[in-house]
């Protein structure tokens, strides 16, 4: 991953380039920051340009063959440790192959996320072990294969419990020319002896404007859309990922299945589908209804502006229509009103089944007035 590639944090990435450039780049890294934060890029980009034979002044080349061994997390020189979830016996290389899917693909998740893609028993709780500390030993007091600086990037290290202090030995004595970057979330759970031996590079969390910017490019999510899910998400770009990764369709035949139930006084149905939205959780559902205000208002403007060209996928655009056509206009602006009222209130922590199954009647209230 190139520094270009790592969105915002400007600052952060000329001091490091800087001290690269100075050869005073400290062996040791403490990269902290929030989940979703871009703590992880930041340590692959800063990789990228320390083993890159062609760097510029801001960035690595993206070209040479170490910066597509980095990029593909294949370099011989550059270790990658992190929980695991193979027991005592196990170590982070079993799921290597796991890992490098992952990472290429998004720099963001968190520990849940990993723990689901390489626990066979969902109980397993992923661990730094000793067998691992062992081989990251072996692995740095080895040669270098390509002659250059060794590295490794440590990601969670709050995992390692009682397991560090012989990696605290080689972080405070490392052999020549080997670099560190801890990669973890939680100060709090960091042994005083790991921060006290590494220098900290702060990573704050994103900024909604920077979510919007990450989510139009990664997705190409028209800009309304990115907008509604960097709200939600709250500079989480990990929360933003699995925001737009959720089955978004199956949204659309939600709320199509919601609206139809409220409508035809479907109570039996309402109650079943309070129970599943009251299961997607906080943040998907003020998601799953927000897209659902986005069908309101696209019906509003259907209804009142000529030959209005629907903003929506293709399969939505008949219930927009048939939504608009169905109800009044000033049935439609209430129902848009109350739902936004509700996700104000889920924000705020209301019990969301209760919120949901309130809001059905009052929808249904609407419609039958609109009759
Ligand atoms: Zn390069």
């Amino acid at each position: 991953m190139q520094f270009s590639q790592v969105y915002g944090l400007e600052s952060i990435k000329k001091k490091l380039i800087a001290s690269v450039k100075a050869n005073r780049l400290p062996h040791a890294l403490l990269f902290l920051g929030p989940e979703g934060s871009g703590k992880l890029a930041l340590a692959s980009a800063l990789t990228q340009y320390v083993y890159c034979s062609n760097p510029s002044d801001t960035d690595s080349c993206g070209e040479c063959s170490s910066c597509r061994k980095i990029t593909s997390l294949t370099h011989p020189d550059v270790h990658y440790s992190f929980p695991h979830t193979g027991g005592a016996e196990g170590i982070s290389d079993d799921f290597i192959v796991q890992w490098r899917e992952l990472v290429t693909k998004n720099k963001y998740f968190n520990i849940t996320n990993w723990a689901a893609i390489t626990a066979k028993d969902e109980n397993k709780s992923p661990n730094l072990n000793i067998k691992e500390v062992r081989k990251i030993l072996t692995k740095l007091s080895l040669k270098s294969y390509e002659g250059e600086a060794k590295s490794l990037i440590l990601w969670m290290p709050e995992y390692l419990q009682g397991q560090s202090n012989a990696l605290l030995k080689l972080i405070e004595e490392p052999p020549q020319k080997t670099y560190f970057s801890l990669v973890a979330e939680n100060s709090d759970a960091l042994l005083a002896t790991i921060t006290s031996r590494t220098q900290l590079i702060k990573v704050p969390k994103y900024t909604e404007a920077e979510t919007q910017e990450f989510l139009i490019d990664k997705y190409a999510l028209d800009p309304q859309k990115a907008e509604q899910i960097a709200y939600l998400s709250e500079g989480n770009f990990n929360k933003a990922v699995e925001l737009v990764e959720s089955v978004e369709d199956n949204y659309a035949e939600m709320f199509r299945d919601w609206m139809l139930a409220c409508y035809s006084n479907n109570l039996g149905k309402v109650s079943t589908l309070a129970d599943s939205m009251h299961k997607l959780g906080r943040v998907q559902l003020q998601y799953f209804l927000t897209n659902g205000l986005s069908i309101l208002r696209e019906s509003m403007l259907y209804q009142t502006i000529d030959n209005y060209e629907i903003k929506a996928e293709k399969d939505q655009q008949d219930f927009i229509k048939k939504f608009s056509t169905t109800l009044n206009a000033s049935c439609i602006e209430k129902s848009y009103a109350q739902i936004n009222e509700v996700i104000y209130h889920i924000q705020r922590n209301a019990n969301a089944k209760i919120a949901i199954f309130n809001l059905s009647l009052q929808l249904r209230y609407n419609f039958v007035r609109n009759k």
